[in-house]
């Protein structure tokens, strides 16, 4: 008897998140025996695939083995019958992730297009509020993003959101962390600090991404996201603690701190454009792999494509406004710096829902699954 009555709902979700030929697999095992990333006990994913094809969704969302999948499909290349291992892997993470996500109704309206205009909604209806609208009647000559937009305000949605989104995310690694550890039941070898540093130094170095066959050119293209998006994160934080700076020892100054502002020559300047090139060519080499080689990219799923043009828009508007600046089009300026921070904003508040936050379900599966001495044995 299946330890758990079949979740209907979970295998619709299943195939629409990109898992819909899941049923097609006979459990050859060919997938495991491919994979360079899975443990050699109890290996996946073709324990994932009879799962899923069960509807053990209780069994699944605290699985870390979900997690230690790259999706690189070598799996879904090779596999006979067409069932794609390694989208259903992917949708796997996405029901989970879903899942565990507090407030849970976030979780679901950032997973559906529907819920896309409502989310919008928030951010354009706060900066329509804060922003000074007579400044566009300014058609060229002197850019003054502080005018239109102040800073002290922007300061405080900053870190007022930030500080909420990490304490809900938080909320939700924790009842992560603690599914995982209810459900495998195995005593720890290794310390979580232990543990958490070894898998930052692996994560860092991207090891794993570069161990399977198919996943070089993405291995690249996932490195130059990654760094570029915590270049941008530490150049908001290094922008934002010149702010205070100048606002307490140099007031005449404070004005012209925020990043837009900045010359190009400034290092912090230096840093968020290097970061946002980074992040546009990281983003338009996804974007070629899924073009150029659909198979190995795998199914392109809506929360992909959110997470791909999210980011391409915080880039791409960030670098825009600042020679929009330098040519004195103010009209021009207000209005995509405005877009700029919408994206900024919806990228930042609604990460723990999004694509963006895998990455810490992934560092806490990685850190527990260290932990039970669970690493693959084939690298
Ligand atoms: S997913 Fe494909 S390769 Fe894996 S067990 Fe099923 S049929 Fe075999
Ligand atoms: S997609 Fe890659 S990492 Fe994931 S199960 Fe398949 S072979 Fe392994």
């Amino acid at each position: 008897m299946l330890p758990q009555k079949p979740d209907k709902k979970f295998k619709r979700s299943i195939a629409e998140s990109g898992g819909d030929d899941l049923n097609k697999c006979y459990q050859c095992a060919t997938c495991s025996a491919v994979c360079l990333l899975t443990p050699e006990d109890h290996p996946f994913p073709r324990k994932e695939m009879l799962l899923a094809q069960w509807g053990q969704s209780d069994k699944l969302v605290a699985d870390p083995d979900v997690w230690l999948c790259h999706q690189c499909n070598d799996c879904t290349v090779r596999c006979p019958r067409g069932a794609r291992p390694g989208d259903v892997m992917g949708a796997i993470r996405n029901y989970s992730f879903e899942h565990y996500a507090v407030p849970g109704f976030l979780g679901k309206l950032v997973s559906k297009p529907a819920g896309l205009p409502f989310l919008m909604l928030i951010p354009i209806l706060i900066f329509v509020f804060m922003a000074d609208w007579s400044q566009m009647a300014t058609f060229s000559g002197h850019v003054h993003f502080y005018d239109f937009l102040q800073n002290g305000p922007l300061e405080m949605l900053f870190m007022a959101g930030n500080f909420i989104v990490l304490l809900l995310a938080s909320f939700g690694l924790i009842r992560f962390y603690k599914g995982m550890a209810d459900s495998w039941k195995v005593k720890p070898e290794i310390g979580f600090i232990k543990a958490a540093i070894q898998t930052v130094l692996e994560i860092i170095s991207h090891k794993r991404f570069g161990t399977c066959d198919t996943s070089k050119y993405r291995q690249t293209a996932h490195f130059l996201v990654f760094y570029g998006f915590f270049g941008a994160a530490a150049t908001a934080g290094l922008a934002l603690m010149r702010m205070e700076y100048l606002h307490f020892i140099h007031p005449e100054h404070y004005a012209l701190s925020n990043i837009p502002s900045m010359m190009l020559y400034h290092p912090i300047k230096i840093l968020g454009n290097a970061s946002g090139l980074a992040m546009i060519i990281g983003i338009i080499m996804m974007a070629t792999r899924h073009s150029n080689d659909p198979e190995s990219a795998g199914v392109s799923t809506y929360a992909g494509k959110i997470f791909i043009w999210g980011i391409f828009g915080v880039a791409f508007t960030g670098m825009l406004i600042q020679f929009l600046r330098i040519g004195g089009l103010p009209t021009l300026a207000y209005a995509f710096y405005f877009i700029h921070l919408v994206f900024v904003f919806s990228l930042l508040w609604y990460a723990p829902y999004s694509q963006f936050g895998h990455m810490f379900y992934r560092t806490f599966a990685m850190i527990f699954a260290r932990s039970i001495n669970r690493m693959p044995q084939k690298q």
